[in-house]
């Protein structure tokens, strides 16, 4: 694929990630947050991960510094895409200020960029509803952390059109990453699978069919899983879960229905790793014993 102009919107979590990856595949890549701080913030933390790169030696110290170089940024989102062949959104969660940015770009960015979306939830025909020309929308579904994680999923929207699906897989298979096509429906792949394996999961340790550690040791040990489905609820934040397992019960019915124990542990504050507990006790992101009455398992 050729050098690229990318615009990547958001220079948080994720945001960062796309920018790292698509400049180390080569493109130009001009990265807008609404803060100078955030910006300056999301820059950082490139030049840290790429560090990391450089010291396990995966990279040398020359890609590091042509890496940087690809690399501007800006508060002006009209400057950001003006001259963008791709622009990904990664603002926050919100179908509205999702909406209102593919708006803004549509006015500002050439009329043949593709206007691409890492929403992990919201729906990619309802985003790209907002623009006049649609079939340029798309979703392109990054993991977390973007430079580690293998997977892209390409979710094709109603009125996607095929070239933009044929654009979005190509820059994907650029990355060095694997691409999924999905059609938009809630929970994409990925979602829908992890969380149907993650509600069972917490049924059954509701049930007292066995502990957490026992039903994540099933998955690591008997399918090789590298983190039990219960571990990466308390890692995800059982919050970020329940709000996902009601979209997917309102979308797509009952089987997603989240258990009482994940909404009584929501309401008491437990959330996971980022709280201390969970279904997990954690001290310094590790975890040191089990909440509940689990006994001596770990
Ligand atoms: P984040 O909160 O870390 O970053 C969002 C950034 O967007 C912030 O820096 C914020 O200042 C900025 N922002 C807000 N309004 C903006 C605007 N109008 N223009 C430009 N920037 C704006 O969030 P995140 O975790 O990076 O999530 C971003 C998106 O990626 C969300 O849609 C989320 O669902 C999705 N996603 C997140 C993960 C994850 O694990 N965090 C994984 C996959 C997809």
């Amino acid at each position: 694929m050729n050098e690229l102009n990318v615009a990547v919107l958001g220079a948080g979590t994720m945001g960062h990630g796309i920018a790292q990856v698509s400049a180390m595949a080569g493109h130009d890549v001009t990265i807008r947050d609404i803060e100078r701080e955030f910006v300056d913030d999301g820059i950082d933390s490139i030049e840290a991960n790429l560090q990391g790169g450089v010291d396990r030696e995966k990279i040398t110290e020359s890609e590091k510094a042509a890496t940087l170089d690809r690399i501007s940024g800006t508060t002006d989102l009209a400057d950001a895409v003006a001259d963008a062949d791709l622009v990904v959104e990664a603002v926050p969660e919100d179908v509205d200020l999702k909406r209102g940015t593919f708006e803004d770009v549509e006015e500002h960015a050439p009329e043949d960029a593709i206007i691409a979306s890492n929403t992990s939830s919201l729906s990619v025909t309802e985003i790209a509803s907002a623009l006049d020309d649609p079939g340029r929308g798309v979703g392109l579904h990054f993991f977390n952390p973007v430079h580690i994680m293998e997977l892209v999923e390409v979710v094709v929207a109603e009125q996607t059109d095929e070239e933009t699906v044929a654009f979005a897989e190509e820059f994907v298979e650029d990355l060095g990453k694997t691409v999924v096509s999905v059609h938009d429906t809630a929970g994409f792949a990925s979602s829908r699978l992890g969380v149907a394996l993650g509600v069972e999961a917490m049924r059954m340790v509701e049930e007292g069919v066995a502990s957490p550690r026992d039903v994540d040791a099933s998955m690591e040990l008997g399918y090789n899983h590298p983190m039990g489905p219960i571990e990466l609820g308390d890692v995800v934040g059982l919050d970020v879960r329940l709000d996902i397992l009601e979209h997917l019960r309102e979308e797509l019915g009952e089987r997603f229905r989240p258990p009482q124990i994940l909404r009584r542990k929501v309401r008491a504050g437990k959330l996971g790793k980022k709280t201390g507990e969970g279904f997990y006790v954690w001290e310094d992101g590790e975890i040191v014993g089990t909440s509940g009455d689990w006994g001596d398992d770990e």
